[in-house]
């Protein structure tokens, strides 16, 4: 591990090295910064991690990669060439749909052979797709911007000619309208509209209650593209941990911090069981609830935004599977056959839901050596409600038994005996590893048309020296928008 540079005189300390935490650390190097980061676990990542066993290898959280040139950046940024620490394919295939009627669909990537198989599968006009994307891309353009790349605590972010063009153009952002009900306006089939109406998923939210604007995540599968690392999704992790020690960052593992301590309304360290660590500059990216209920307790906590709905959870089943599949790809998708009581159940309820849709992603299709010769390391997804003292014990072998009875009977299989290995997360396990509130995989859902403006800042507006970055903050969750937070903390925090 290389040293710390001696010209570096002040201190960042970021707690927490998610991915979101390692960008900070790469960014705040480079900016002069001497960082430490004090991770809780004994290994880096927080959901963008990954285990072996018994010779399959699994990512353990994201699987869907895409915007990469957000990672790329950070390489440039530090003056290295991305290619030295990672390298990434991009997919052809988006994602393979299946409905319980036997329907299957390959959303191609590319735009017009994606409209003509929506034509060949569903007998809908190709160039209801195409207008579909067009839309998608000119609301991200217009919208994507002023969201996801700029602090909105910022009065300079609303003072741009940016801003103008886009307040022009208000009435095509669909704010006013459900994802669902703009998609059903334009689209009309129902399985259509379904798979449409999946991208609220992206950021775990209800299509039926965020708005319409949300309808632009589609631009990103159709327009740029979906990836996957060489080595699958946990390079990401270690090529960037890789970049960050090459930079000098000090990680710190099995270090829980326990407060963030503040003197005359200035951060100035963290504590941890054994040791006092002094810092100018004190970024968190630990969840943002647990941040204040925790670590600051004596500062009054923003209540109205810590208390917003948060994103879905997922309980997920790590399967080995003694089988190739090959009607199945990298990403596959089991629609439920009512989607707005799956997410009545799973927002209102707060209940599993009883017919789930299901995922599926299997990265040995595309990564050699992630599994067996002649077999798949399955991941497999439901989403559900985030932990509130369900009990995941009972749950679990229900789900496990609802899911293989769903894709028997979709693949005509037998899979309750082509499992070799088994490992399981809960929503509960995903708050004991990383902090997630409730377990929570995106912070809070965008289940409002106000979500954006009541994430919590990159910043506290009076606390100097305090600073956020992560998936429960702005921009919110997901590794690009992550390294977008990344991004506008350290535009923010002032050169040492
Ligand atoms: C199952 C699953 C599937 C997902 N699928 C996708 C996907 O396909 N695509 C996508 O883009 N995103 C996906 N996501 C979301 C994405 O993983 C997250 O938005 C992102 O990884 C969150 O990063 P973060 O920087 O907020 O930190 P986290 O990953 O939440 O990590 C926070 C870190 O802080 C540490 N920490 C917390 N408190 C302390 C403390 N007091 N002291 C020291 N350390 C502390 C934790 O141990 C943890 O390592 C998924 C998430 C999950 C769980």
């Amino acid at each position: 591990m290389s040293q710390p540079k001696p010209n570096k005189t002040k201190q960042a300390v970021i707690i927490g090295a998610g991915i979101a935490g390692i960008a900070s650390a790469i960014r705040l190097s480079v900016k002069g910064y001497q960082v430490t980061v004090f991770e809780a676990n004994d290994y880096a990542g927080g959901k963008l991690t990954a285990f072996e066993q018994d010779g399959y290898r699994f990512d353990a959280g994201p699987s869907l990669f895409t915007m990469p040139h957000y990672v790329d950046a950070l390489f440039t940024l530090a003056g290295k060439n991305p290619r030295k620490y990672f390298n990434y394919i991009k997919k052809d295939t988006s994602c393979t749909y299946f409905w319980d009627d036997g329907t299957q669909l390959t959303a191609w990537a590319d735009q017009d052979d994606f409209a003509d198989e929506v034509q060949k599968k569903l007998g809908v006009p190709a160039v209801k797709v195409t207008k579909r994307l067009q839309k998608a891309r000119r609301m991200y353009e217009l919208a994507g911007q002023i969201f996801m790349e700029k602090p909105l605590n910022r009065f300079s972010t609303w003072w741009s000619k940016d801003v103008v063009k886009t307040l022009l153009h208000l009435s095509k952002l669909d704010l006013l309208k459900s994802m669902h009900k703009a998609n059903a306006d334009q689209l009309e089939n129902p399985k259509l509209v379904q798979l449409f109406d999946r991208y609220a998923t992206y950021n775990g939210s209800d299509p039926y209650r965020a708005p319409g604007i949300l309808n632009m995540i589609p631009h990103l599968e159709h327009g740029v593209g979906t990836f996957l690392p060489e080595k699958g999704m946990h390079q990401i992790t270690t090529s960037l941990v890789e970049l960050a020690q090459d930079l000098g960052v000090s990680f710190r593992y099995n270090s829980r911090v326990k407060k963030i301590i503040i003197e005359g309304g200035k951060a100035a360290g963290v504590e941890l069981d054994n040791e006092t660590f002094k810092a100018e500059v004190v970024l968190s990216n630990m969840d943002i609830t647990p941040s204040y209920r925790r670590l600051m307790p004596e500062v009054k906590a923003p209540e109205t935004k810590l208390r917003q709905e948060k994103s879905s959870s997922a309980l997920i089943f790590y399967w080995g599977i003694k089988k190739a599949f090959t009607q199945l790809g990298l990403h596959n998708i089991f629609f439920s056959s009512n989607y707005k009581q799956e997410f009545e159940e799973i927002f209102k309820g707060k209940v599993p839901a009883a017919d789930p849709t299901v995922y599926v992603n299997i990265t040995s299709k595309d990564v050699p050596g992630d599994a067996p010769e002649g077999c798949e390391n399955w991941f497999v997804m439901v989403n559900v409600p985030t932990h509130n003292g369900q009990d995941w014990e009972v749950l679990i072998p229900q789900y496990k038994a609802l899911i293989i009875q769903k894709l028997n009977k979709i693949l005509q299989t037998d899979l309750a005996n082509l499992i070799e290995t088994e490992e399981t997360l809960s929503p509960i396990e995903i708050e004991r590893k990383t902090s997630s509130a409730g377990g929570s995989l995106y912070g809070t859902s965008s289940n409002s048309r106000y979500a954006a403006f009541l994430r919590h800042p990159n910043d506290h507006s009076n606390i100097d020296g305090l600073y956020f970055a992560g998936g429960s903050v702005h921009p919110g969750g997901g590794i690009p928008l992550c390294l977008l937070s990344a991004r506008i903390v350290s535009e923010i925090i002032p050169q040492p």
